[in-house]
């Protein structure tokens, strides 16, 4: 069977590949703690959940408009401004089946064949499979444990070409948790400034998981020089717990928004009714759910980094948002037992999956194949136990 070459252009997101391994094992009976995870592990706020089942009562039935409800659009520009005092109009933004289709949308819309993407490494999965997808060439930035896995404009400066089309980058990131400051952004602003055909794409999806002191969230849209070619990314499913609902939406110029409108018409025709009325109510009301809820992953983010620096070989950033850690495991390479002989962050994932029972996520999936990544969206048990199974197996390799 001849199937489309497409389909060769990139590859199955390795995180998902991660969660069926560990919940195969959990089948054969086999206690498997998972610290792969990549979604809060909380329910959706009752206020929330109530204005889905009153959608389905009041018939919210039929076809929404391609680039989502009048109504949550006005809503989305209202907690632009809430929260970022940006101002949009309902014509900039398209609701999508989730920020992973805003941005297909996006990239899509942007990138033809053969242009470059600059993406910072460590960077989300999805990015550089969906340029390919779109047939870009992925251009990384390397940024290490050293750098706080953050770019700077110099770096930033280097890696342009005249084929350079758009920027790809998440703040606070998944996987490292590294948080831009409004300094570290107007320095990248500067250089993209130099530089008018390159758009950004802001992916902002942890914008609420933000531990630093000030818990400030600044997005580079903010920047009015280059606000036009910045699309913002942003959606319910980590600040609202809200991941099988499946919303996420952007924000852009018109021209932008129009293409990706375009693009999502002939993809899925719009985003799903009842979750487009309940994200109305999430994206109006009071955030407190979401604050509590930031309130328990400090506690455990904390908990695991101090269980984590106990751990000799390692060496780890502290995440200032998002739900990660991620170490740098290089350390382990070469090391071996009678059970496994660790090569790489693979192995040594695939060795804590099978000698400690718990699941992570080796760096390679993120563009970084020194490192691993490990989720505190789990509870403050299973972290610890989690936790003490990882360091017991590390000490029996030498
Ligand atoms: N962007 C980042 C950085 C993510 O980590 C994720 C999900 O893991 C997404 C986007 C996609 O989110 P959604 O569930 O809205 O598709």
């Amino acid at each position: 069977m001849q199937l489309s070459s497409r389909l060769q252009l990139f590859n199955e997101p390795e995180t998902l590949k991660m969660a069926k391994l560990g919940r195969e094992l959990r089948t054969k009976g086999l206690d498997i703690i998972d610290l792969s995870l990549g979604e809060p592990d909380f329910d959706t706020p009752g206020h929330i959940k109530k204005a889905a089942i009153k959608a389905i009562e009041d018939n919210w039935s039929h076809y929404p408009p391609v680039a989502g409800y009048p109504d949550l659009r006005e809503a989305i520009c209202g907690k632009f401004k809430r929260d970022n005092q940006l101002e949009y109009k309902p014509e900039n933004i398209v609701v999508s089946t989730g920020a992973k289709q805003s941005l297909a949308n996006a990239v899509l819309s942007i990138v033809d064949k053969g242009d470059e993407v600059i993406i910072p490494t460590p960077y989300w999965v999805t990015y550089s499979e969906i340029v390919k997808l779109g047939e870009g060439v992925p251009k990384f930035i390397n940024t290490t444990v050293q750098d706080g896995y953050k770019i700077s404009a110099k770096q930033l400066e280097e890696h342009i070409t005249h084929k350079t089309r758009l920027f790809i980058f998440s703040s606070p990131c998944n996987p490292t948790g590294a948080v831009y400051t409004h300094e570290e952004l107007k320095a990248l602003v500067e250089i993209f400034e130099k530089h008018p055909d390159i758009f950004i794409i802001s992916d902002e999806i942890y914008e609420y998981i933000n531990f630093t002191s000030a818990a400030q969230h600044h997005s580079i849209a903010q920047f009015d020089s280059i606000r036009n070619r910045v699309v913002v990314i942003n959606g319910l499913s980590k600040g609202f717990a809200m991941t099988g609902y499946r919303l996420g939406y952007l924000a852009a110029d018109i021209p932008v928004s129009k293409a990706c409108e375009k693009m999502q018409g002939q993809f899925t025709s719009g985003a799903n009714a009842v979750t487009q009325r309940a994200a109305i109510t999430a994206l109006t009301s009071d955030l407190r759910p979401t604050y509590e809820m930031v309130q328990e992953f400090r506690r455990r983010r904390e908990k695991m980094i101090e269980m984590i620096f106990n751990i000799p070989g390692i060496k780890c950033t502290v995440p200032d948002g998002a739900f990660y850690l991620f170490p740098e495991v290089k350390e382990y390479f070469g090391k071996k037992n009678s059970e496994e002989n660790i090569q790489n962050a693979d192995d040594l994932c695939m060795y804590l999956l099978n000698a400690a029972h718990v699941s992570t996520v080796t760096g390679s999936a993120f563009g970084d194949p020194e490192c691993i990544r490990i989720s505190f969206a789990n509870n403050m048990k299973k972290i610890e136990e989690g936790m003490r199974r990882i360091s017991e197996a590390l000490g029996r390799l030498s």
